[in-house]
């Protein structure tokens, strides 16, 4: 018996399919040959900033212990079924991949998932990668760009880093395109039994469920949170009026803030990187033509433009109080420059870590009458127009100006949150180990 690992990536198309809905399908078939997963499912989020990304960089990888005779069948059996799902849902646009991997995870897999999380890989390196490993073998179809994300998710173990679970449901053909018969009422009911330790159920601001994606693709739902037994009684509780094809429960760096590299300096930041940065406010922050709302921060070294964007509503109201001199450290991917504006952190979450003192500047009172005092010019001092007193050495009065921010970790409203965005509610639930599968029968074929 052998450890596999089999990457999938770049499987979805504009016009439906998606990556783990293929490997829910080549995980089906390999559950029905009798042979053992080593984990559930995973699904890895990788650098969300990736321009050629279809939605939310999404690999899986799918790990069993199998012998060589059940090796080869696996393998063939993918290769045809990459092949006929790639013709079915046809985008010229994606390149289909599978990565299989015999044996132990090479350290320079998993030090390249990483990379893959929050930088932009160059397709030479996973091939020089992929061919200097005799036990790893490839196959894609259009183009090889998709043996990064496979390559990555196949790296990335979640052994002893921050996972969570998803569980995925997903719909009969029939019902593509269509609208999701799921009860928003019963979303509601679930969210307020199971919420605690479910991950973005409901977007109460907006009135609207999370949980059900739009658009063609076959996901009719994914409920997310810290244990799969919870999610499964989850969605025992939801009314679906719509057959449910395929279930699975995906262990996944979904809202880990796996994705965020602590970089040294503002230096060191380049185009598309994610990234965890500290350093002071150089300019107070403004609000744009559209809404955005844009500063700079700056580190001694080198400055950046950070930018939050309108739908984020009311997290630019929190940013617009920073002041020149506020030390924060913000978090975000960066947008290459343009002719409008110089390298730029889409802002995800901020640290205001220390306010500076601002001042604002009063006119003096009169000793005499208490009126305020007016100037008499520059360097000239002040008088009264009420009692006439004058004082030719009076100044203006500094006062320390009230701040309506404090300390502490601020983020968008939920709305906005990308798959690998960790909310705050999550702060101290990080995972550091891997109990082995607790639900067996973490694939099902309702129909
Ligand atoms: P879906 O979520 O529906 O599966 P997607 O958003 O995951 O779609 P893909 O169509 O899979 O997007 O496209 C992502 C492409 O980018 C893949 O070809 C993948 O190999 C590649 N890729 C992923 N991460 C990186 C990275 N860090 N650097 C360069 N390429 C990457």
């Amino acid at each position: 018996m052998t450890t596999i690992h089999i990457g999938l990536d770049d499987i979805d198309s504009i016009n439906g399919g998606c990556t783990t809905h293929f490997a829910v399908q080549i995980a089906w078939e390999i559950k029905r040959k009798g042979v053992k997963f080593i984990d559930y499912l995973n699904l890895v989020r990788l650098n969300p900033s990736v321009p050629w990304k279809t939605r939310g960089n999404g690999a899986v990888a799918i790990r069993i212990e199998a012998n060589n005779i059940q090796l080869a069948e696996v393998w063939e059996m993918i290769v045809s079924k990459l092949e006929e799902y790639a013709g079915e849902f046809k985008d010229a646009k994606n390149q289909p991949s599978v990565v299989l991997h015999e044996g132990e995870i090479p350290y320079e897999y998993a030090w390249f998932a990483n990379k893959a999380l929050h930088d932009i890989i160059p397709l030479d390196l996973a091939l020089r990668l992929l061919n200097k490993h005799s036990e790893t073998r490839y196959y894609n179809i259009r183009g090889k760009r998709g043996v990064i994300g496979a390559l990555a998710a196949i790296g990335y173990t979640m052994v002893n880093t921050d996972y969570t679970y998803e569980l995925i449901a997903y719909r009969a053909r029939e019902y593509w395109g269509k609208p999701r018969l799921v009860d928003s009422e019963s979303i509601r009911v679930m969210d307020e039994l199971y919420g605690k330790d479910m991950i973005l159920n409901y977007d109460y601001e907006a009135n609207r469920p999370l949980i059900t994606p739009r658009g063609p693709d076959p996901v009719l739902l994914g409920l997310r949170g810290e244990d799969p037994w919870v999610l499964i009684e989850a969605f025992n509780i939801l009314k679906i009026s719509e057959p449910v094809e395929y279930m699975a429960i995906f262990r996944t760096n979904q809202h880990t803030d796996a994705h965020l590299f602590e970089v040294n300096s503002i230096c060191d930041i380049r185009p598309y990187m994610c990234v965890k940065v500290s350093g002071v406010v150089n300019k107070k922050p403004k609000r744009s033509v559209g809404g955005h709302v844009f500063f700079e921060l700056c580190d001694g070294k080198c400055c950046i433009d950070v930018a939050v964007y309108e739908p984020t509503k009311t997290f630019r109201d929190i940013i617009e109080e920073l002041e020149k001199g506020d030390v924060v450290e913000v978090m975000g991917c960066v947008r290459p420059p343009s002719s409008l504006h110089g390298l730029t952190i889409n802002l995800e979450k901020i640290r205001i870590v220390k306010l500076a003192e601002i001042y604002e500047y009063f006119n003096p009172k009169c000793p005499l009458c208490g009126s305020t005092m007016e100037s008499m010019g520059k360097g000239k001092g002040f008088r009264c127009r009420k009692c006439k007193y004058r004082d030719p050495h009076a100044k203006k009065i500094p006062v320390i100006k009230e701040r309506y921010i404090k300390p502490g970790i601020y983020q968008p409203p939920r709305s906005v949150f990308k798959h690998v965005m960790k909310p705050i509610e999550r702060f101290g639930k990080e995972k550091r180990s891997f109990p082995g599968i607790l639900v067996k029968d973490f694939i099902v074929k309702p129909i």
